[in-house]
């Protein structure tokens, strides 16, 4: 079966903004309107609305999906002619809607990986600001996020029905805090409580909503009383466009007419480009602007072709190889998110960058090197799902019942595979014990844990054998917060939670030689495992490496693993203060055995046994984490939050202006960074802003890593 949509007609973007900018509001009116447009095509009577919005409630709009799909025919559609590169084809087709798949953002920063891995699969976004707040400390941090994945972004500055709601204040904060190639394309009509719809800068039209839900769009002539200035913006508008363009340049210098086909197709290129980001603007709550909002995610937002072909490498060769976003490709994917849906079950949600994927077909996961059988694929709407037969390059669907892929994970076809350039995950640096209520809630722990950490990779589950309990490990204290309440909230699992720890490492600074000796001959049958080890430091970062030095079966093949294997276990328990000690290497060169007495176990014992001892002579340290801090501040705060970053052991790596705010890079000690969210805001009155990850693991300083080992030993 041909795809229906071709891939230019595809956007796939992420509506992102602060909490409370109305994000959910936007998201509620897109899918509205897409809906009608879709169901009810261009009838815009009433009742058939009316009629549409009751089923709708009634079956309640999906929109905390991971990834929602809906249907969009521009209102302007003059404006779609320049943009549309396959009118032809759609013609043939009667395909006269665009695709655009809406890919869920967290509204909390805090979770990079959340944020990260749906940066990843988008390709565009608008960013939503509130019209009387403009930019927040949080979208700020937002925008951050899509520079770093240069994510091509148009914003929708809402709520201007708001009292003390501003335009121009709010693009101006834009300018200022974010960036000065924020372009307005639209202006208000009014403001405040006379807030009545939108100036099209680039048409010279007023645009009205009338109707109910302000389904019917009308465009007219601008008022007198606006004309003057909508005048003045334009004239800006073509000026930034033109500069982006050499021939519109040359043109606009020498006085001549820009067509707005001319413009609308460099602003398209421009933003495509992360050269110019265009502004629109409107109410989400009173239904006015967001028709016009959604034909700007198709004028200038890219569809999958306009930017570069997905990069991965050939799991064997080790070879880059590009793949462009077509049908004709070997099939690539990426999972990106793992959710549970209460109808379906497990659904694993994934973007197609290659190729195509038949329900029923076999695929490969790179990631684990294990083959998966696809089964139901759907696409998620805001009032049901849909089974799909195929899904092709550009599409982002959930299919159920993959077993063993997670996150991040690379799906392919398994005749050609390649490893997507991963999602990079952060370590995990601090940890909690947790320990079930009741019976009933032990058994239910263990899985609801592992879906856990199959949805969130950045999140680990750990049992201690010794003492029975179970510690999992997160990327902060928010982080792990959450994790608990979901246990509660959505598993159904009362638990016990620890206080937070950081997760320290133990490592060695020098080489050092032990033997371990289990001998035991009491009555029955003997036990005899006799090994030498030798443990050397290696670089950070680099891991664990075992060496069999041994020759000529003075220990026997068959218990060599055995050896190993102690050694790891006490690797985990570790020789200072009961943290797993990392990156060095242990060879195993030389030892004895008993003809009858040696068994696996003796030799695992003996290999436990010896590294210990190898380890505590080989001056073993304490390992903590070190985070990257990125604190922007009103320069006015600068120095205190300068002297309370020292008193933590900070080090300052580099201070910047940025706008009017200063932007310290910093290292932590992860332990100092406890609370570090209230201590900033009180630094700052609630202007300062943080964001913080995982940088590396560094040597503590003596006197407190003492004080930490006395502390565990206590
Ligand atoms: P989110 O946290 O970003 O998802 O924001 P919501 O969509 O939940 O909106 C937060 C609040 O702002 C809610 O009370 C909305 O009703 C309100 N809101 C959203 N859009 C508008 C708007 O255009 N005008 C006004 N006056 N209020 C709005």
């Amino acid at each position: 079966m041909p795809r229906l949509y071709p891939v230019e007609r595809y956007r796939d973007i992420g509506i992102i903004a602060h909490i409370d900018a109305g994000k959910t509001t936007v998201t509620e009116r897109v899918l509205f309107y897409t809906g009608v447009s879709h169901k009810i095509g261009e009838v815009h009577d009433g009742k058939a609305i009316m009629d549409w919005m009751v089923q709708e409630k009634e079956r309640g709009i999906t929109i905390t999906a991971a990834a929602i799909t809906c249907f969009w025919a521009p209102i302007n559609v003059s404006a779609e002619k320049d943009t549309d590169r396959d009118e032809e084809q759609r013609k043939k087709e009667g395909v006269n809607e665009y695709l655009i798949n809406i890919i869920d953002t967290p509204g909390h920063i805090d979770f990079t990986v959340e944020v990260q891995r749906s940066l990843r699969v988008l390709d565009g976004a608008v960013v939503v600001f509130d019209g009387v707040a403009g930019v927040e400390p949080q979208s700020e941090t937002v925008w951050r996020q899509a520079d770093k994945f240069h994510v091509p972004r148009i914003c929708f500055i809402n709520k201007l029905d708001r009292m003390g709601a501003s335009f121009e204040k709010s693009l101006e904060s834009i300018w200022q805090k974010l960036s000065p190639s924020a372009l307005a394309i639209q202006l208000p009509l009014g403001e405040e409580e006379n807030f009545e719809g939108i100036i099209d800068l680039l048409e010279m039209k007023a645009i009205i909503f009338e109707g109910d839900f302000g389904q019917i769009v009308k465009k007219e002539e601008i008022p007198q009383n606006f004309l003057a200035k909508a005048k003045k913006w334009r004239e800006k508008l073509i000026e930034k466009v033109a500069a982006e363009d050499q021939i519109l340049l040359e043109k606009y210098l020498a006085g001549h007419e820009i067509s707005i086909e001319e413009l609308r197709k460099t602003l398209r290129k421009a933003t495509i480009n992360n050269k110019l980001i265009p502004v629109f603007c409107g109410s989400a709550l009173k239904n006015k602007g967001i028709q016009p909002m959604l034909d700007g995610i198709v004028f200038y937002l890219p569809n999958p072709m306009d930017l570069p072909s997905v990069k991965g490498t050939d799991p064997k060769t080790g070879e880059t190889i590009d793949r462009e976003p077509s049908d004709d490709k070997p099939f690539s994917a990426l999972a990106f998110k793992i959710a549970t849906d209460p109808y379906v079950g497990t659904l694993t949600y994934f973007r197609v960058y290659s190729g195509s994927l038949k329900q029923g077909s076999y695929v490969l996961n790179t990631t684990t090197g294990e083959k998966e059988r696809i089964g139901r694929i759907l696409r998620m709407h805001a009032q049901d799902r849909e089974e799909v037969k195929e899904v092709f390059a550009g599409d982002i669907a959930a299919t159920v019942g993959l077993k063993n892929t997670s996150t991040g994970h690379t799906l392919c076809d398994e005749n050609h595979p390649i490893v997507l350039e991963k999602i990079i995950f952060p370590e995990p640096v601090i940890s909690i014990r947790i320990e079930p209520k009741t019976k009933a809630d032990q058994e239910k722990i263990g899985a609801a844990l592992k879906r856990l950490m199959d949805e969130d990779p950045t999140f680990r589950v750990k049992g201690d054998l010794e003492t029975g309990e179970t510690i999992i490990s997160g990327m902060g204290e928010l982080h792990l917060d959450i994790i608990a309440d979901r246990l509660k909230r959505e598993f159904k699992v009362e638990a016990n939670i620890g206080r937070p720890q950081v997760a320290y490492k133990e490592t060695i600074k020098e080489t050092a030689e032990a033997e371990g000796k289990y001998i035991r001959q009491s009555g029955g049958r003997g036990q005899y495992g006799h090994v030498f080890l030798r443990v050397s430091p290696r670089e950070r970062g680099t891991g664990f490496e075992f060496i069999d030095e041994i020759k000529g079966g003075i220990i026997p093949r068959e218990f060599i693993p055995a050896v190993k294997k102690g050694i790891k276990e006490a690797m985990d328990k570790g020789v200072l203060a009961g943290y797993p000690i990392v990156d060095l290497s242990v060879a195993l060169y030389d030892g004895s055995f008993h003809e009858v007495d040696s068994s696996e176990i003796a030799f695992k014992i003996a290999g436990s046994m010896a590294f210990q001892a190898a380890a505590k002579r080989s001056k073993p340290v304490l390992l903590e984490p070190i985070m990257k801090l990125e604190v922007i501040v009103p320069s006015e705060f600068f120095g205190d939050v300068i002297g309370d970053l020292s008193a933590k052991r900070g080090r300052i790596e580099e201070t910047k202006d940025r706008l009017q705010m200063k932007v310290i890079d910093v290292k932590v000690s992860l332990a100092e960074m406890f609370g570090y969210a209230t201590s900033l805001r009180s630094l700052t009155e609630g202007r300062g802003t943080f964001t913080m990850e995982f940088n590396c693991y560094e040597e503590v300083p003596s006197n407190i890593a003492q004080e930490i080992i006395d502390g565990k030993r206590r």
